[in-house]
C-alpha cells in the first residue's frame, strides 16, 4: 500500500527565501527501508525537516500525499499524530529528569492528543520493557538522567527507543550513524530492523554506507542539489563506495 508520495516538491529558507529543495520526488510503498544518501550540504535533511512541517523552510510548490492525505495542510503536530516520526534529540542534559519519566512524558502526551487516558508510570514501565529488548539496552538506561553522560551510541539508540515507544508508520531516521563506532552501528542497525514490520516505513538518511551494510534498504536514493538525482537498490552504495558520487552525478549528465 502506498505510505508517502512526494512530487516535485520545492522549499526554500523561511529567513532567507534561499531555495534549497529544487523539485524531490519519492514513493514510498508499507513496508519498505528507503535510504537517502549524498553528499554534505546537497538538502538531505531539509528534505526530512520539510516533511515533518519544520518552521525553518517554507514549501513553494509540489505536493505531499500522506497515507491518502495531503501532509502539507497538517502542522507538525497532526503529522506527528498521523503516523510520521522524526527522531528528536533532547538538546540538553535534564537534571532531575529520568530517561523514563521523559519518555512516559513524551508518549502520555501523544495519547492525550489521541484521546487515551495517561499511562502512570508503573503501566509504562509495563509499557516500555519488552521493547528494552528490541534497541538491546539494559533496564538501567531509563533511569538515568536525560542525556547526562550518554555515549554517542546510547544517544542514537535512546532515539529509536523514543520510535519504538511513540510508534509510526514512517520513521524518518537522519543521520543515526554518525559519529558511531562499529559495534554502536551495529547495536543501532539490530534496533532498527527489530522495530520492521510488514506495514510501516523507514526513510535513512546519511552519507555513509556503512550502515546500509546492515540495514538493507528496498531503495537507496541519491540526493544531490535539492533533489533526488538517482534511486536503485544496493548496487548504488557499491558504486559510490568505489568511486564516490561524483560517478553518480557524471553518469546524470
Ligand atoms: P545535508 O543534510 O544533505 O547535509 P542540509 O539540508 O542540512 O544538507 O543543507 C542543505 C543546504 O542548505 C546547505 O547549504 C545548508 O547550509 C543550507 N541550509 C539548510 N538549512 C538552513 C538554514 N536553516 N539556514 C541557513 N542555511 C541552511
Ligand atoms: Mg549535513
Ligand atoms: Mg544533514
Amino acid at each position: 500500500k502506498l505510505l508517502l508520495e512526494v512530487k516535485d516538491l520545492t522549499a526554500v529558507i523561511s529567513e532567507s527565501k534561499q531555495q534549497i529543495l529544487k523539485g524531490v520526488n519519492l514513493v514510498v510503498y508499507e513496508g519498505e527501508v528507503h535510504a537517502v544518501m549524498g553528499k554534505n550540504g546537497s538538502g538531505k535533511s531539509t528534505f526530512s525537516k520539510v516533511l515533518v512541517g519544520h518552521p525553518d523552510y517554507e514549501v513553494t510548490g509540489g505536493t505531499v500525499v500522506f497515507k491518502g492525505e495531503n501532509l502539507l495542510d497538517m502542522d507538525p503536530e497532526e503529522r506527528a499524530l498521523a503516523g510520521l516520526f522524526m527522531s528528536f534529540q533532547s538538546p540538553v542534559e535534564i537534571p532531575g529528569v529520568s530517561n523514563i519519566d521523559f519518555l512516559n512524558m513524551a508518549y502520555n502526551a501523544q495519547r492525550r492528543k489521541l484521546g487515551l487516558p495517561e499511562l502512570g508510570p508503573i503501566e509504562f514501565y509495563g509499557y516500555i520493557s519488552p521493547k528494552l529488548d528490541i534497541v538491546n539496552m539494559k533496564i538501567d538506561f531509563l533511569n538515568r538522567n536525560v542525556n547526562e553522560g550518554f555515549s554517542g551510541g546510547e544517544r542514537k539508540r535512546n532515539e529509536i527507543l523514543q520510535l519504538a515507544v511513540l510508534g509510526a508508520d514512517l520513521a524518518i531516521l537522519d543521520e543515526i550513524d554518525s559519529g558511531l563506532d562499529i559495534d554502536a552501528l551495529k547495536d543501532v542497525a539490530k534496533a532498527v530492523n527489530g522495530l520492521l514490520t510488514p506495514v510501516n516505513s523507514v526513510l535513512i538518511i546519511t552519507h555513509y554506507l556503512r550502515l546500509l551494510e546492515f540495514i538493507k534498504p528496498t531503495y537507496i536514493h541519491v540526493m544531490e542539489d535539492g533533489r533526488i538525482v538517482k534511486t536503485g537498490d544496493i548496487s548504488i552504495a557499491k558504486v559510490l563506495e568505489e568511486e564516490g558520487y561524483k560517478a553518480i552525478s557524471e553518469a546524470q549528465l
